[in-house]
């Protein structure tokens, strides 16, 4: 038996391998390809059935540290951060093509490291693509301004200049969207970086690098260092003064924790934590409009994202008939291993994850809380997977209530009145997104100025686009990602004043 796992596994990583050349063995620091300093490794494996699909350095604080020095360095001697706007702007456009052309081989790894659907997998690739795109353009247009002002013989001239260097730490959910959205808008500024992905992913992010390796930006200005023990390099992060903004896409305890640390320097964070979305229907809403966004906002990603809805909240009027339209629609949902065609719902990441969706919805049954449908374990899919489940009559003591599940759970409470549902959605201290269904024009405008959340879907659940600015309040977070206000994540504003000017 241990035999033939171990001979399933090998065969496993032969695959892949076999599949995509981009498959990287070893992290990338001042334009090498590199070991560990320890020349430890770490296994990468498909949640879907178990296979180890590849190794990657185990890093440590001195690996970090040689990748710092590298980034400080291109910073300040490579043309990086002097060469015109447009000339970081082709590099990009390169690195975009690149992207492209290798999307489908992306997506295998990606599908393979994170088990989400084949589908969705290249439907990242092209979203987080779209940011490289997306900043692409935008380098040509970081501006300064001139200022009018107060007095006739100065001009007050206001410079947007690079941070320096930039630590980008990413989770496993968007195991490429959420490394783009910040290298391309950091990049685009003109700061160098180093990526620190999420161990559960590393493959795509190595793979990503290595088309930027090919896209030939200078060495230094891009490196990634793969680790499993992330706390000590997120230390050296915070502490290390060469390291001037760290970008952060995880969760909210994380987030705090490098806020703390990061404090003595006064570091620049950007932080995009949990959220705990909430999902509102309306009586006056389009039921199948609501359906439908429904599925893709808790299914998307098995109920994987941070923007996923957390509580939904569905008008009394409104309310048998919605559950009776999402419970036909949830058990015809294909469940599987992501590269299997047509599959919608892949196994959860990892252990950690499986038991926590167990436990959340266990405590809703001891609760008294009402299974529609699912509500358990599918051990004859694999070791990770989680039924697709609504649950009705969720007391507000419940975990599925009150924290983010993170799993393929619909978990629902009726309201009677518009302030009812806006004071309880309001009553949590997250704020990232937040969805309501109404074709009512009045309550429209209303409602969407008061949810306290960074991102408001109204009759839409897929709201992310590279367009769009990304980001929450309260303890979801602070700065934005996408959008020109992605920019300014990585840019320093001087004010240059020009004095005793004769005109
Ligand atoms: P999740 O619950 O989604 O796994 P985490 O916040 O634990 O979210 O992880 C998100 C990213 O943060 C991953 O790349 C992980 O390795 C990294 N990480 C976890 N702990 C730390 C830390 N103390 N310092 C820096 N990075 C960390």
């Amino acid at each position: 038996m241990l035999y033939c796992k171990s001979f399933c596994q090998k065969l496993n990583l032969h695959r892949l391998r076999s599949i995509s050349s981009l498959v990287q063995t070893k992290a990338f620091i001042d334009g090498n390809w590199v070991k560990a300093q320890n020349n430890e490794e770490f296994e990468v494996f498909n949640p879907a059935n178990g296979a180890v699909i590849g190794s990657v350095p185990n890093m440590d604080p001195k690996d970090a540290n040689q990748a710092v020095h590298a980034a400080k360095k291109a910073f300040e001697l490579s043309e990086w951060s002097k060469m015109t706007a447009k000339e970081r702007s082709s590099l990009l456009k390169k690195w975009y093509y690149l992207i492209e052309k290798n999307a489908d081989e992306l997506a295998s790894i990606m599908s393979a490291e994170s088990g989400k659907p084949i589908n969705e997998a290249r439907g990242e690739v092209t979203y987080g693509n779209a940011f490289v795109e997306w900043f692409a353009e935008e380098a040509r247009r970081i501006c300064g301004e001139v200022v009018p002002s107060p007095t006739k013989d100065r001009e007050i001239i206001v410079l947007k200049q690079p941070l320096g260097v930039a630590a980008l730490i990413t989770p496993w959910n968007f195991p490429m969207a959420m490394i783009t959205r910040k290298a391309g808008a950091a990049l685009a500024a003109g700061c160098t970086i180093i990526i620190k992905p999420a161990e559960d992913t590393p493959l795509t992010a190595l793979a990503l690098v290595k088309l930027a390796e090919q896209a030939g930006f200078p060495n230094g200005v891009i490196n990634i260092i793969t680790t499993n023990k992330a706390a000590p390099i997120g230390e050296l992060f915070c502490k290390s003064p060469d390291v001037k903004g760290i970008s952060f896409t995880g969760s909210t305890e994380v987030g705090k924790w490098l806020f703390r640390n990061s404090s003595d320097g006064i570091k620049r964070l950007s932080l995009e934590l949990g959220g705990n979305a909430p999902f509102i229907v309306f009586n006056s809403a389009n039921l199948e409009i609501a359906v439908n966004a429904a599925l893709s906002c808790k299914f998307r990603n098995c109920g994987q994202t941070c923007i996923s809805a957390n509580r939904f909240f569905l008008q009394e009027e409104i309310h048998d008939k919605f559950i009776n339209l999402l419970k036909q629609r949830v058990e015809t949902l294909k469940i599987g291993e992501g590269s299997e065609p047509g599959v919608q719902i892949g196994p959860l990441i990892n252990t950690m994850q499986f038991n926590k969706v167990n436990a959340f919805v266990e405590d809703a049954r001891l609760k008294n809380a009402n299974i529609i449908s699912g509500g358990k374990p599918l051990t004859n899919l694999g070791n990770l997977f989680y039924s697709p489940t609504i649950i009705t009559d969720v007391p507000v003591n419940a975990k599925l209530y009150t924290e983010e599940v993170f799993g393929p759970v619909v978990s629902i409470v009726k309201f009677k009145t518009e302030e009812e549902v806006i004071n309880a959605a309001n009553n949590s201290n997250r704020g990232l997104a937040g969805y309501f269904f109404s074709e009512n024009i009045q309550q429209v405008f209303r409602v969407a100025k008061l949810l306290e959340v960074g991102m408001v879907g109204v009759n839409e659940a897929l709201i992310s686009a590279a367009e769009a600015p990304f980001g929450g309040v309260k303890e979801s977070g602070i700065g934005r990602e996408g959008c020109h206000h992605g920019i300014d994540e990585y840019v320093e504003i001087k004010y240059v004043c020009m004095g005793n000017l004769k005109y």
